[in-house]
């Protein structure tokens, strides 16, 4: 197997495969899986330095981002879409897809969002039922400020919906401190379990929210307020993928017991970007760099698919380019969760060295 440095899916630990092998029982009778449901989301919400409910449902990481906004958006609402990065901007054709209306804040997409800039737009126009932000906006690594977004947005009373599917665990999350009404996550980024499950945890707000729609919910997977009250009576809105969350538990517990773990996230980063600018590499970002995941530009006398198809043929290491408006044009590192470790980026970054040497000697004598 090939050492997967991709920002998602990521390696996964022995303990998590080995948690989904475990014999299973039926989850909808079995009222110790209820338990266990239940205690693995409250693990998951410690983890993320809140009392707010958060539930796991069955789909990865997109299906919690299209439930949010599912269950918040009626027929005309106006929808802040902060737009500096592709995922950020794909918020708004969720919100369309809904009947809301996106408004777009779109700004440069090498620099994280800046607070002072936003709070001079809603001094102007605040009239939102809730706000879309992507934590780290994977396609550019792009890090945006969600301890100071969220705050200021609530002050304007506009809920949030913040995508920190691969944010979270490498970098610092506290909801509760940043009040952030819905935070999605998955399953296959920095928690490094498979793919399969994505997790959203919602503030009593965004729940009165959804309880004072004038308009049904128009999804039946998508609705979050189909799990109200699943714990006392027993009743899951479908079969809950048991092997999936039982690897999820894993690799939750695997993140509280490594004291090490966000520390670790930012030293490699660090290092990370140290390294690749001192090999005459160049970041895509000026500023708002994640610790999940680094992100350079394509040097000149190479191709995107020439670097990575020799890292991972002479290597055997998986990195990553990218898509949409940056397809061809960068390189991306992932190094979160079962990824990040000193042994793991200092074989990558040595590997791409030496891959870029070859190619531009190569490419010289052509
Ligand atoms: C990975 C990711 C998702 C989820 O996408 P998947 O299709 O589950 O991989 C959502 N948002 C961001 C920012 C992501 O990086």
């Amino acid at each position: 197997m090939y050492k997967m440095m991709t920002p998602g899916p990521t390696m996964v630990a022995e303990n998590v495969r080995m948690a989904r092998s475990l014999e299973t029982g039926n989850p909808d009778f079995d009222v110790d899986f209820y338990d266990y449901y239940k205690e693995t989301c409250e693990l998951y919400s410690d983890l993320l330095y809140t009392k707010n409910e958060s539930l796991i449902l069955s789909g990865e990481g997109i299906l919690g981002l299209e439930a949010a906004v599912a269950s918040l958006t009626e027929q005309g609402d106006r929808v802040l879409v902060l737009d500096n990065g592709v995922f950020g901007k794909g918020f708004a054709d969720f919100v369309s897809m809904y009947g809301g209306e996106p408004v777009l804040y779109t700004t440069d997409y090498k620099r994280e969002i800046e607070v002072t800039a936003l709070r001079e737009f809603l001094e102007k126009d605040s009239d939102f039922t809730y706000a879309t932000v992507v934590h780290c906006d994977t396609p550019s690594g792009m890090l945006n400020p969600i301890d100071q977004i969220c705050p200021l947005l609530k002050e304007y009373g506009i809920l949030t919906v913040v995508d920190s599917v691969s944010g979270m665990f490498g970098n610092e999350v506290r909801v509760d401190d940043w009040k952030i009404d819905i935070l999605c996550g998955g399953s296959q980024k920095a928690i490094s379990a498979p793919i399969g499950l994505t997790l959203v945890t919602i503030s009593e707000d965004a729940k009165k929210a959804m309880k004072n729609r004038k308009t049904p919910i128009a999804s039946f997977y998508a609705n979050l307020t189909t799990f109200e009250g699943y714990y006392e009576k027993k009743w899951f809105p479908y079969s809950m993928p048991i092997s999936d969350i039982y690897g999820l538990g894993q690799a939750l517990e695997n993140i509280k017991e490594d004291e090490d773990f966000l520390a670790r996230h930012e030293r490699i980063a660090t290092k990370t970007r140290e390294y690749l600018t001192s090999i005459g590499l160049q970041l895509y970002a000026e500023n708002g760099y994640s610790n999940t995941v680094t992100v350079f530009k394509v040097p000149e006398g190479v191709t995107a698919e020439q670097l990575l198809q020799t890292v991972r043929e002479d290597h055997n290491i998986l990195l990553a380019g990218s898509f949409d408006v940056l397809a061809g044009e960068v390189i991306r590192i992932g190094h979160m969760g079962y990824n990040c470790t000193e042994e793991n980026i200092k074989a990558t970054l040595e590997a791409i060295e030496l891959s870029l040497k070859k190619l531009n000697e190569t490419n010289l004598n052509l």
